[in-house]
């Protein structure tokens, strides 16, 4: 039987409690089927870890999940740090140690979900946002002089380079194109930043000649947030960079009923290492410890992995139990309005598997 190698990093906050609940459903899904088992390694990692050894992670932890199959990963924050060193110290450095360049966001009304576009249906919304992982906004480039004189000057560049956008937008075309709308909005602001998104629609206009069955339009970053909540059946699949693509993803989880349901994965396309699925939110300590963490964002989360996994029957297994717990209030979390506990949503996934 085929066995998959799962590092799981739970870090911080909620992600404790949603890690676990993740790697319990894989296991129940795992035993229905009896096709493939997994075998999981946890990575204490994190906050925590950080208070002992003065990092996130170790030096050289990417070593010990260079041949794993898949990286299940909670989140990292933690309220005595400071978050861009736990965000680099831990979720952008397996990003970008492991290239993993795609960032990818899919976001969908689930059944029984009340969200907040009342005019607009499941049919309505469905969208996908690839968001660049790699450079753009979040390179890490740019400095400080003078640090707390007040001629004071900081900056961050955001950095672009020709082959990083041409990958992001071959991978965004191609993923449009295998959904049923082939529909691409490439999401740009080329009329104030008039050099790296200049270059970004020129190479979006050139990807687009490989694939001419996509319909593909463009759309300023402004007026596609608008869009969404305006017009969102107009929406599809959506290339942005790593900025706009963040603050674009937390919107639609927002607009399709919980940013506790929405899930990504962080994708090497090429396959040279492994991948990382994890839900959108963070460590959300206002609620850690007390059973209130949506689990259904992991879940889906887990549903990428497998489809990653080319598990495609077990992807859509899972997937269909997510939409059958979902639809049923007494099973809803605070969050989506509920009363339903973190094990209860977990326990009620595991038992429709079984069923
Ligand atoms: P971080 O700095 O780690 O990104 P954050 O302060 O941005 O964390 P998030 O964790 O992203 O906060 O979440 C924002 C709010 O949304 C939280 O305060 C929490 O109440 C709610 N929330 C997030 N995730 C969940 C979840 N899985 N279940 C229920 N509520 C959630
Ligand atoms: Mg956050």
């Amino acid at each position: 039987m085929k066995t998959y190698e799962i590092a799981c990093i739970p870090g911080d906050g909620i992600g404790k409690e949603i890690v676990p609940a993740g790697q319990t459903v894989l296991a129940a899904l795992a035993a229905s089927r009896n096709t493939f088992k997994f075998e999981f390694e946890n990575f204490g990692w994190g906050g925590d870890w950080y208070r002992r050894h003065g990092e996130m992670m170790p030096a050289n932890g990417l070593d010990a999940l260079r041949n794993k199959d898949a990286i299940l990963f909670g989140s990292a924050g933690d309220p005595d740090i400071l978050d861009h060193i736990t965000l680099w110290g831990l979720r952008l450095k397996i990003c970008q140690g492991f290239d993993q360049y795609a960032n990818v966001r899919p976001t969908r009304i689930l059944p029984g979900i009340d969200a907040p576009l009342k005019r607009c249906t499941p049919e309505d919304l469905n969208w996908v946002i690839v968001r660049e992982n790699s450079e753009g906004e979040y390179a890490g480039v740019g400095g400080r002089v003078h640090q707390g004189h007040p001629l004071e000057v900081a900056t961050d560049l955001s950095v672009m380079t020709r082959a990083g956008v041409e990958r992001i937008m071959r991978y965004a075309f191609k993923l449009a194109q295998s959904r049923p709308r082939k529909l691409l909005t490439v999401v740009t602001k080329s009329n104030a930043q008039r050099h790296a998104m200049v270059m970004w629609d020129e190479i979006a206009a050139q990807i687009s000649k490989e694939f001419p069955d996509v319909k593909w339009d463009k759309e300023l970053v402004d007026a596609a947030t608008a869009r969404m909540v305006n017009r969102p059946a107009t929406l599809d699949t959506l290339v942005a960079t790593n900025l706009h693509a963040d603050i674009l993803s937390d919107l639609a989880a927002a607009l399709a009923g919980s940013l506790g349901i929405a899930p990504t994965g962080n994708i090497d396309p090429e396959r040279r290492y492994p991948s990382m699925f994890e839900p959108i939110h963070g460590s959300a300590f206002d609620i850690m410890g007390k059973g209130l963490a949506n689990p259904v964002g992991t879940f889906w989360s887990c549903v990428m992995l497998l489809e990653h996994l080319g598990e495609e029957a077990a992807a859509a297994q899972l997937m269909a139990v997510i939409e059958q717990v979902t639809a049923d209030p007494a099973l809803h979390t605070r969050d989506l309005g509920g009363s339903a506990t973190t094990a209860e949503v977990t326990q009620a996934v595991c038992a429709r598997i079984a069923a």
